[in-house]
């Protein structure tokens, strides 16, 4: 509730709300429309750490970054020993997943209204933004297009969502390659951003590859055409390197990738998103939510449970592999929402990634990934301001990624939860 009060103070004081991009590069002096942020580091994105630094923001852009001198300008918020970095990036988060009333997995038969839907994914969306994550690719599901339309409206907040507004598998109109191809053309056509298919079973039916060689270069090769992106959900090593021959974006998932299989992500340039155990740890830390429906079941359970060491080991050895575009996604759903940063904890404690390199692949790398990386994931000037602040410094404690007390997205402050004092001038 405090934090709603907050956010509901910020836009009432007229903080600036979203507009056309700024000029770039500009170094004139701070105008009035403009505002300061100065931290005692920034983490720009790129693997960098500048210390004591400035970055002001003009009509929702960053405009400049400079070592910080003299007295902090009018309006601008002073983040004292706190640590300023892009906002960070979930590529895999599923919006529309939440626990209903009943403490279950809402699905399409539990009998909740369209309303009480659309104001958990609401919800969802706010518990992303407040956690740090300004920009999601939430992939999966069909009503995320009012979601994503809400926010981008300003209606509601959260983070920018990127959505593929359903999937693609081996039955997907009959299969063949022709009517696979035209599935993608219909996504493109309801405005998806990104198109997502199953090529593997879940890891709670064994993982193996669903789809043929054919079946993929169909759906990849008419996403390309589109200027769509496709990711792929694929576990065994079979499956993904029948995605990477195939030319597709990206592979999610891929606990059973192997040495070979990695090597060929590098070879490809397919970028890789596995996950380290947010996702199993909630589903298994939850049964009773998931307890019954569909695959959640108790081998369902065993097999995640068993999932898990290869998860962790995973992520390490796709860091320590030469040239795999290795990206964030957490794979959030239902109760994992707004606990993102977990899983940049794993990856770090439990998989051995760098904290840096960890903080670059949910930064930088992972805007590469969603085609935005001229836009978000750096401070920099000409990027939008997007920036957060952590207590203390992620690059050197990666559990300062769970301790997030500013967010501002395109300019405009959505959290700041720090004593007065540190403010700053008002
Ligand atoms: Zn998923």
């Amino acid at each position: 509730m405090r934090t709603l009060f907050v956010f509901l103070l910020l836009v009432g004081a007229g903080l600036p709300a979203y507009s056309q991009p700024a000029p770039q590069g500009t170094s004139a002096p701070p105008s009035a429309s403009a505002r300061v942020l100065r931290a005692a580091r920034v983490i720009d994105g790129t693997g960098r750490v500048l210390p004591r630094h400035d970055v002001e923001i003009r009509d929702g852009r960053i405009v400049a970054l400079r070592p910080s001198a003299g007295p902090l300008p009018a309006g601008g918020i002073d983040l004292g020993s706190r640590t300023l970095l892009p906002g960070l990036i979930d590529t895999h988060v599923h919006l529309g997943w939440y626990i209903n009333g009943r403490d279950r997995l809402h699905t399409d038969t539990d009998g909740d209204a369209p309303g009480v839907s659309a104001l958990a994914h609401a919800g969802n969306a706010w518990a992303t933004l407040q956690a740090g994550f300004t920009t999601v690719q939430s992939i999966g599901e069909a009503d995320n297009a009012a979601l994503r339309d809400a926010i981008n409206r300003g209606l509601i907040p959260g983070p920018r969502v990127l959505t593929s507004l359903g999937s693609i598998n081996e039955r997907t109109r009959g299969g063949s390659p022709d009517s696979l191809r035209a599935a993608v053309r219909y996504f493109k056509q309801l405005g998806a951003d990104v198109i997502k298919i199953f090529a593997s079973q879940s890891i709670r039916d064994g993982g193996a590859a669903t789809m043929s060689p054919a079946q993929l270069e169909a759906v990849c090769d008419e996403a390309t055409a589109l200027g769509l992106r496709s990711v792929v959900h694929a576990h065994s090593a079979d499956a993904a390197q029948r995605v990477a021959r195939a030319g597709c974006s990206q592979v999610e998932h891929g606990v059973f990738a192997d040495d070979a299989t990695l090597a060929l992500f590098a070879m490809r340039g397919t970028w890789f998103d596995p996950q380290c155990g947010l996702v199993f740890r909630n589903y298994l830390d939850h049964q009773p939510w998931f307890e019954g429906i569909g695959n959640y079941n108790a081998a369902g359970f065993s097999a995640m449970e068993r999932a898990l060491p290869l998860a962790e080991a995973g992520i390490g050895r796709a860091s320590r592999t030469a040239g795999v575009k290795l990206v964030f996604g957490t794979d959030a759903v239902a109760g994992a929402h707004g606990r993102n940063a977990e899983e940049l904890v794993c990856r770090v404690r439990r998989g051995g990634q760098s904290a840096m390199d960890a903080i670059v692949s949910a930064t930088s790398r992972a805007a590469e990934s969603l085609n935005l990386g001229r836009e978000v994931g750096r401070v920099s000037p000409g990027y939008a301001a997007d920036l957060i602040a952590t207590d203390g410094d992620p690059s050197q404690e990666i559990e300062a990624a769970l301790r997030v007390s500013f967010v501002m997205r395109n300019g405009v402050v959505y959290r700041q939860q720090f004593a007065r004092g540190a403010r700053g001038s008002h």
